[in-house]
Order: structure tokens, then C-alpha cells, then sequence
């Protein structure tokens, strides 16, 4: 697979060239915009398989840049952030962001998530027109059915366990807000955090061999859940 080209957009000098030196190291392709305003222009005019959006620019806010960008593209979007921007992160995710890193990241964490987003984008190029199963390591589910498997065995989940592993499943490699969760399973009268995480840990208690060490759903403390493509 040809790597990805990655557009970085951050006002902060040393740390885009410190992102973008890691990128070539790493074989990537870089772009670069140092504000909001050349960020949305880069965006539509280039066309990059990833973009890495600090949330703090001297323009637009980042925010902003996502809900441009999502009007017209699907591109994964990876929000990095400063510590006092928590709330921002998470509606940043809320607006279509795929994932967040939060400074001071290391370089380690940042290819870890640039490779999680690889193998997404390698993942729905090989599903491709197969809408109507799922399959994800030793899990699969059988969208039209309404089943789900773990090693060839069908899962007994309730109703709410199945919407939820959908959500998970449809968004792969995206970290997803409790908030989003919560309106996609139980629409405008959503529960509580509370009552999702027991419905979560049902559901894991299912599809996870260790709990301890889950494999399928990964938990964002205070932010939400991602389903890894395993
Ligand atoms: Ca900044």
C-alpha cells in the first residue's frame, strides 16, 4: 500500500516541522498549512489521505476547520490539542473528528495513530461493496440477519448490545463520543453515561476473551470508545 499523504496544519513551528520530519522519516508525504484558512484550501485542493488539525490556530478556530472540511470531505481527521482544550477535543470529535492526540504527544503515540487510520482505509478499500457483513478478526456480523458471531458461534446480545456493537462497527478505528453513542442507540431521549457504560460492559463481557485486556473496544476515559480493527 502506497502511504499516506498527510496534510499537517499547525501554527507552531517546531512542532510542525517536528511532525512533518517524522512523517518523512516514516515515508509519509507531508502538506502543511500554518492556519485554518489554508488549512480548508490545502484540504480541497490537494486532497490528503489524513489530516492532522491542531486545535488552536490563530484564525479559525479548529473546530471550524472540521465542519468545512466535513461539508464536502470524509477524510480522517486527527485533532491535536493542548490539555486546557479537553472540552474542545471532544466536540471536535462530536463534529467528525476520527481521533485526538493531546500535547505533548510523543512521536511513538503519533505514528501509532497514523497507522490506526492506515489500516482503517485498508480495511473499507478490501470490504469495499460488502455493506451487509462484517467482519473484524473473529468477530463478524451479519448486518441484514441482525446476528453477530465470535468464532463461527452466534452471540446472544440484547437488542441495545447489537445497536451498539454496530455503531462501534460501522465507525471502526474512530474514536466515538458518549454523547454520539448515546443519540445513535436511543435517538433524541438518550440515557445516561452511567447506563452506557453497564450496556458496554455487558457487551464486552460477550465479544472480549479478557477483560482486562480487551481486544475489540478500546475505552477513551471521559471521551468515549473505539472499535480497532484487530
Ligand atoms: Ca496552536
Amino acid at each position: 500500500m502506497n502511504k499516506l499523504t498527510v496534510l499537517v496544519v499547525e501554527d507552531d513551528a517546531p512542532i510542525r516541522n517536528l511532525i512533518t520530519t517524522t512523517l518523512k522519516t516514516h515515508d509519509y508525504k507531508s502538506l502543511v498549512a500554518p492556519n485554518g484558512e489554508s488549512a480548508v484550501i490545502e484540504a480541497s485542493s490537494h486532497n490528503p489521505d489524513l489530516i492532522l488539525l491542531d486545535l488552536g490556530l490563530p484564525d479559525l478556530d479548529g473546530i471550524e476547520v472540521i465542519k468545512k472540511i466535513r461539508s464536502w470531505s470524509k477524510t480522517p481527521i486527527i485533532v491535536i490539542s493542548a490539555r486546557s482544550e479537553d472540552e474542545d477535543k471532544i466536540t471536535a470529535l462530536d463534529f467528525g473528528a476520527d481521533d485526538y492526540l493531546t500535547k505533548p504527544f510523543s512521536v511513538e503515540e503519533l505514528l501509532a495513530r497514523i497507522r490506526v487510520v492506515e489500516r482503517r482505509l485498508a480495511f473499507q478499500a478490501e470490504c469495499g461493496a460488502s455493506d451487509s457483513v462484517f467482519v473484524n478478526g473473529q468477530l463478524k456480523i451479519d448486518y441484514v440477519s441482525g446476528c453477530a458471531f465470535l468464532c463461527e458461534e452466534e452471540l446472544h446480545l440484547t437488542p441495545i448490545e447489537f445497536k451498539l456493537l454496530c455503531i462501534l462497527a460501522k465507525s471502526i478505528g474512530k474514536v466515538l463520543t458518549h454523547t454520539y453513542i448515546m443519540q445513535n442507540v436511543w435517538g433524541g431521549s438518550w440515557g445516561d453515561v452511567a447506563s452506557l457504560r453497564v450496556f458496554m460492559a455487558t457487551l464486552r463481557k460477550k465479544i472480549e476473551r479478557d477483560g482486562n485486556s480487551p481486544q475489540y473496544i478500546q475505552t477513551h476515559v471521559g471521551v468515549g470508545y473505539r472499535m480497532l480493527k484487530v
